[in-house]
Parts: structure tokens; sequence; C-alpha cells
């Protein structure tokens, strides 16, 4: 049955590159008790028509560049100061406050989630794995959710401040998987105010975070669209959007 205070609600997926048909085709399979208007979102007039919006997984600088082009980077961060945003992958790269191991010329980001994120922190393409990962607050959470990096970030530092809303962890990878990190490599590229402290550093206890919910947004370091599992899009527009909606 269709809620009636809420009878559609419009979900936007940037799809300026990278995997926006595979959310897209899972948000028109949930089924859900409010009908999902989906929105290929790829000018401010299609994001001006969205409740809440995810930022694929990709390749963060090239959509970076391509929102830029299309006029959408001062769109999107106003959307991001607004209303919920889920980032997976490359988009949780653009929903980071800062982002090291950029490619030459530095990374353009939405900033609306507070953390430092590396990108391809686990490695190159052939070090891509996937992990079964316990989620707090999804349906049936005692089930495991198979998480897949595919040239993953790794979340660095959380920057908890008293300006923002609480991170919440909601999923780390289990014990045993965590792949070898590169910090040597990564740390150069940090500024020496910001170097995590050396415990941290060695795969430290925050390197295992790969899902988090800060206030309105979510993030995932991982792609939940290419699994046919749909509980972390029922998560998003249940949690994130529909809250929202009804909050307004
Ligand atoms: N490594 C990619 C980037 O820098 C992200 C990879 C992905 O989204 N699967 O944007």
């Amino acid at each position: 049955m269709v809620d009636t205070k809420v009878s559609s609600i419009v979900i936007g997926v940037l799809a300026l590159q990278g995997a926006f048909i595979e959310h897209q085709a899972m948000l028109q399979r949930l089924s859900l008790r409010r009908h999902i208007v989906v929105v290929q979102v790829r000018t401010p007039e299609d994001l001006a028509r969205c409740d809440g919006l995810i930022i694929p997984g990709g390749e963060s600088t090239t959509m970076a560049l391509l929102a830029r082009k299309a006029g959408l980077i001062d769109p999107l961060c106003d959307f991001v100061r607004k209303k919920p945003v889920w980032g997976t992958c490359a988009g949780a790269i653009l929903m980071s406050r800062a982002v090291i191991n950029t490619k030459k010329g530095g990374q353009e980001v939405l900033g609306g989630m507070s953390l430092t994120i590396a990108r391809n922190g686990w490695g190159s393409q052939i070090e891509s794995f996937e992990a079964p990962l316990q989620v707090s607050d999804l349906r049936d959470e005692q089930i495991p959710f198979n998480g897949i990096f595919i040239r993953a970030p790794v979340i660095l530092k959380l920057e908890q401040s008293p300006n923002s809303p609480p991170i919440h962890v909601i999923a780390r990878l289990p014990h045993g998987i965590v792949p070898t990190l590169d910090y040597t490599t990564l740390e150069a590229s940090i500024p020496s105010s910001d170097r995590l402290s050396p415990s941290r550093n060695a795969a430290g206890p925050d390197s295992d975070i790969v899902a988090i919910r800060q206030g309105r947004h979510l993030l995932t370091t991982f792609h939940p669209e290419l699994t046919s599992d749909d509980r972390f899009h029922e998560y998003f527009v249940e949690k994130c959007v529909l809250q929202q909606v009804l909050a307004n």
C-alpha cells in the first residue's frame, strides 16, 4: 500500500560516468511502501527534482571534471548541505572532506562527510576483493552483506567535530582479510600536521571502516549495486531520504 503522506520519492543517480545504471536498476526493483521515481542526473535541473542522490562508483577525478563541465559542482555542494546523499566508492571520495593519493592536479570534492580518504588505498585493480560484512542497521543484519571492493578508497581518518552530525560506523572489514596498505606512499602526500599517529598507520583501527552514516548522508567504499542484495538501497531510501522528507 502506498503511504499517502509521501506518494512518491524522487531519487537521483548522478549519471555522468560509472555504475549509475546498476543503481537505477536496483532502486527500481525495490518493493517499498512508497513509489520511487529514479532520475538520471546530468544537469542542475535534474538535480533540483530530487529528494536524495546517489553518487555511483566509477572514477572520481573524471566524475568531478564532468560535473564541473555540466555546471553541477555548485548545485551538488548545495544539495549536499541540504539533502541526503549516498556516495559509493568514487562517490565516497567525492563526499569526503579531504582526499589523498589524488591524480596530479588534485581532486575536487563536495565534502559533506567529515573524513579523510585515500584514493585507491588498497592498491590497483588486481587488488580488488570481496568480503562478507556485518552491517548494523540493515534489514536482517545478522546476514552478512557481500562487499565488492574495486580499486576502493580507504578511510584514513574520521574527523568528528562538535559542529558536524555524529559519525556512525556501520560496517568494518572482518579481521584477517584486511589487505596490506602502503602507508609509506600514502602518508607522503598527507600534510605533516595531519599525519596519523604511527599506531593508526599500521593498518590501524580506522582503516577497516567501510561504511558510515553521518547525519542524512551515507558512505560505502564498496559497490552494493553490483550485488543482488538490495538492503543498502532500501536503507538509503527508508532511513536517509524518507526520514528527511517526512521531517520537512
Ligand atoms: N579508484 C576510483 C577513483 O579514484 C574509485 C573506484 C570505484 O569507484 N570502483 O575514483
